[in-house]
């Protein structure tokens, strides 16, 4: 098969609304490489969009699906559970950065996962207002992608958005936008649209993802909880993208003093496989009614057998500190390239979810079309790269934290010549 026939199909067959990055086919795929129709081999650094942390069909994800699909695949879980759903929420209760008593429950996607914990948070509370973030993103279902903090393409001839939902700046130092004036803006919010009585929840992923790999300063955190807490507001961390060693911990709200109520979490939790959940405390997470929860396939027995195999391999294979060691190296990279070419605005992250924002040298400005000449030009040569911003301006590393050091040590070469142009 060649790309370009699958290419003509494609645009016959499937709606342009469904975007495609690469003009190639997948045919197969193992930790960090993947291959396509023709035969040519990719060194992965896109990872299926931060789902795989722990690589392309890692073996003993493989075994336990494997195993799993002896027994059985599907019998509803709200209709007939299983243990290792049971399970596998005991142990993210006992991972997750909450204290005291903590309940989980599965879904199957990440934005379902956002939707749930908005749900559980108007249920606990009796409220109905959320606030998020500019250039969040949440998914991209209708409640999803109200909070969503990106018009194009997210939003775009899809209104009118669920009502109830606010967004406040996030701090960033390239939009000039600092922490007192993200929580001025906040105190306005509450002045100018919604009483804070009226609020059931602040949502914020720790680390942006699709906005731009924003890291949430600690002093912004450390406020929210203040003003949730004053407020009777919950505070949701949405640890869709930042999750499960992507940032050097298990969670990145292990990088704050503070903690969340509820935690969204999906992609890399099941290598491959689609399952999200929401932990959190006992308390709000019994907020809705019994049935009020769930989904068809919500947990789906397959992919809980890969989440099990997923924590498992993060703890053996120490992803966590390989995370922090293989940022850091293609950190130092990065920067050393930025020395050279002043097109490289800032390199910034925490642990591997490590960006770099290009800018035109000259004016200063977002500039999504050396992002893309990046892109291509890597392409070429054989690995997958994704951008992210606002603007599109900023390159974006999610490498499986499992890639060999020599694969991981070529791939940073292709990086650094794609960006010398
Ligand atoms: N929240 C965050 C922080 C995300 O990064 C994403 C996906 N990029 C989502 C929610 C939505 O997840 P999904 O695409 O699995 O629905």
């Amino acid at each position: 098969m060649k790309n370009r026939d699958l290419n003509t199909r494609r645009s016959l067959a499937t709606p342009r609304g469904v975007g495609v990055m690469c003009d190639f086919y997948a045919v197969r795929a193992e930790n960090a490489t993947l291959w396509d129709t023709e035969g040519k081999e990719y060194i992965d650094f896109a990872g299926g969009i931060a789902v795989l942390n722990t690589g392309h069909r890692h073996p003993k994800v493989k075994a336990a699906v494997a195993a799993q699909l002896e027994q059985f695949t599907h019998t509803a879980y709200q209709i007939v559970p299983y243990e290792s759903y049971v399970a596998l929420a005991e142990r993210i209760n006992a991972l997750a950065p909450i204290d005291g008593l903590k309940k989980t429950a599965f879904f199957t996607t990440g934005v379902e996962a956002v939707e749930n914990a908005v749900k559980i948070a108007r249920a606990y509370t009796g409220r109905s207002g959320v606030i998020a973030f500019s250039g969040g993103f949440h998914g991209r279902t209708m409640m999803g992608m109200a909070l969503t903090g990106k018009v194009a393409p997210y939003k775009l001839a899809f209104g009118p958005m669920p009502a109830d939902v606010y967004h406040a700046p996030f701090p960033s130092a390239s939009q000039d936008i600092s922490v007192a004036e993200s929580l001025k803006a906040l105190d306005l919010l509450f002045k100018s649209d919604i009483d804070p009585a009226r609020v059931a929840a602040i949502i914020i992923e720790p680390v942006q993802g699709e906005g731009g790999f924003n890291v949430a300063p600690p002093e912004l955190m450390t406020a929210l909880r203040k003003i949730c807490d004053t407020h009777g507001i919950l505070l949701i961390a949405d640890e869709v993208q930042t999750g499960f060693a992507r940032t050097g911990k298990l969670f990145a709200m292990q990088h704050h003093s503070v903690q969340a109520d509820l935690i969204t979490m999906a992609k890399s939790l099941g290598g491959g496989f689609p399952i999200s959940g929401v932990v959190g405390r006992a308390e709000v997470m019994d907020g809705p009614a019994a049935g009020g929860l769930g989904g068809t396939y919500a947990g789906n027995p397959l992919a809980v057998a890969a989440a099990h195999a997923v924590l498992d391999v993060i703890e053996e294979e120490k992803l966590c500190e390989r995370s922090v060691r293989l940022g850091a190296q293609l950190t130092a990279r990065l920067n050393q390239v930025r020395a050279a070419n002043p097109a490289i605005a800032e390199v910034r992250g925490l642990g591997s979810m490590v960006a770099a924002e290009l800018a035109d040298p000259a004016t200063g400005r977002p500039d999504a079309e050396a992002v893309k000449r990046v892109q291509q030009r890597a392409l070429e040569q054989g690995l997958i790269l994704l951008s992210c911003g606002v603007y599109g301006n900023v390159l974006r590393f999610l490498y499986p934290l499992t890639i060999p050091d020599a694969q991981f040590a070529r791939g940073l070469d292709i990086l650094a010549a794609a960006l010398q142009g």
